[in-house]
């Protein structure tokens, strides 16, 4: 295994996100985290973020694990509350084909937030199948499989507090 993005370059980049999305939302911001591999990055995020921040939850499965997209996006966990109105950030992981997110932002924009922003720690531009639009991107990364800081491979490496590449 190859670290790609140490610990440190994470927290500085995830603080400096933090700090745009509050610019953005100065009276707050509903975050919603797509489980389960967002749940590292928003938990630093949102403790970076001064100012009023809720928080929920959904669950979608597209990779099983396999290391490729299967292209199909099943709805696991939905949220809790509504959106109506409300200044949404959906917080993804990774976004790789773009499938997946692009599924998220077309049932949530139904749900008629105010606004819908998304933020993602990590993104794969060469691999991307669809145009979805993201926000706030931590690193743009080349083409590799990567785990840690909430990315598994069969539900492993979800803790590492860096990003590596398997070799
Ligand atoms: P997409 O639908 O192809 O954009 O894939 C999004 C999902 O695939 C992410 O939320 C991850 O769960 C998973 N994924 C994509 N690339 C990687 C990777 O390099 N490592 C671990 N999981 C990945």
């Amino acid at each position: 295994m190859t670290v790609l993005i140490s610990a440190d370059d994470i927290q500085q980049r995830v603080r400096a996100l933090a700090g745009q999305i509050h610019h953005d939302h100065p009276d707050g911001v509903h975050l919603i985290a797509v489980l389960k591999g967002a749940f590292v990055f928003l938990s630093d995020l949102a403790r970076a973020i001064p100012g009023h921040c809720s928080l929920d939850f959904m669950a979608v499965s597209s990779y099983g694990t396999s290391t490729k997209s299967s292209g199909q996006v099943q709805l696991l966990k939905d949220l809790e509350s509504g959106l109506e109105g409300r200044d949404v950030v959906v917080v993804e992981d990774i976004v790789d084909t773009g499938l997946t997110l692009q599924y998220m932002q077309q049932i949530l924009r139904a749900r008629s937030p105010r606004h819908l922003r998304t933020a993602c720690l990590l993104s794969k531009p060469s691999r991307r199948q669809v145009d979805v639009t993201v926000d706030y991107v931590g690193f743009e990364i080349e083409d590799r499989f990567v785990v840690g800081y909430g990315l598994d491979y069969a539900e492993q490496y979800r803790n590492l507090p860096y990003i590596a590449v398997l070799d």
